[in-house]
């Protein structure tokens, strides 16, 4: 594969950049999710709550790409936290995926108010043990929320996947969580393309290294460690977001872009998240 692999505190390894797929409905899911396997991703970013399970496992089983090669991602959705809740709802996405094991499965949200994550991550830790999940995580968990985790569970998340691009750059997070051994995964990496890729200095550096500005934020957050999952159903574009291992940025671009933090967030709090 042309995309380098991290290695997780449990010594599995997943590539740096993978493929998301929030906002492909299912009946587009199998094509877009085509595109990328063939364009090079190994790497697939689902979860229950986007409805397209299925049509991610219809791609899988028709690239013909052998199941040790790819490492598929899904997440619980936030109305099935709680122990028995869990380990049904992760049957019922294992059998949408057609898969027999997944990669990685992450809490989608904390939901602190409901007082439920340590429970469904000791369901995790089962799934973990019986061989059914490769690596256990979660997801908009802030440093307040894996803290009562660690104390209550024993497995270390693997990875934390949270919102973060050049306009929220989660600098006390990453450092958290770096602290743990547990890596950072940048959701909405190129900030939805709403504003950040038009940013002057964003569209400085792409010009400065003939690529697109796409290609420079998501060099971006390889340069800083993040593992990445980019969204696009434009065939170009998914092509594109791939071709960010040939170049590397200098210390005056990262400079640049790291003086675009804003502490912005598109999405919701997770300390205030509560849609079930
Ligand atoms: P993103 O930052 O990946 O942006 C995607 C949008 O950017 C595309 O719809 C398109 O409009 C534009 N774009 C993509 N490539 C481009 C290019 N090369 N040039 C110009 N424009 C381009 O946003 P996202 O989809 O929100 O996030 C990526 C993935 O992260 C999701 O698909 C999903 O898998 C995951 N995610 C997770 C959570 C969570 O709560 N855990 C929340 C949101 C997203």
């Amino acid at each position: 594969s042309k995309v380098p692999p991290i290695t997780l505190n449990n010594g599995v390894e997943m590539p740096q950049l993978g493929y998301g797929v929030w906002q492909v409905p299912d009946d587009e899911a199998e094509r877009a999710v085509g595109t990328a396997l063939e364009a090079g991703y190994r790497s697939i970013d689902t979860a229950a709550i986007y409805g397209n399970e299925e049509g991610t496992g219809k791609a899988i089983a028709a690239s013909g790409i052998p199941r040790e090669d790819l490492f598929v991602t899904t997440k619980l959705w936030n109305s099935e936290q709680g122990y028995d809740s869990t380990l049904r709802a992760f049957d019922v996405s294992l059998e949408k995926l057609g898969l027999e094991f997944v990669d990685l499965y992450l809490i989608h949200w904390p939901l602190p108010a409901k007082g439920t994550f340590v429970e469904t991550y000791k369901a995790f830790e089962k799934l973990h043990a019986d061989g059914r999940v490769r690596a256990i995580g979660v997801s908009n968990f802030l440093p307040e929320h894996l803290e009562q985790l660690l104390d209550a569970t024993s497995v270390v998340p693997a990875i934390n996947q949270i919102e973060l691009h050049p306009h929220l750059q989660q600098q006390a997070a990453r450092e958290y969580h770096a602290e743990r051994g547990i890596a950072t995964e940048a959701w909405s990496p190129l900030g939805q393309g709403k504003g950040l890729l038009e940013v002057p200095a964003i569209v400085a550096i792409a010009q400065k290294h003939d690529r697109t500005p796409a290609q420079i934020v998501l060099r971006w957050h390889l340069q800083i460690g993040n593992v990445v999952i980019p969204k696009s159903v434009t065939p170009s574009r998914i092509k594109e977001n791939l071709e960010v291992f040939d170049f590397s940025l200098d210390a005056e671009d990262m400079a640049a872009i790291g003086a675009l933090n804003e502490d912005r967030r598109i999405g919701p709090d997770p300390a205030t998240f509560s849609l079930v």
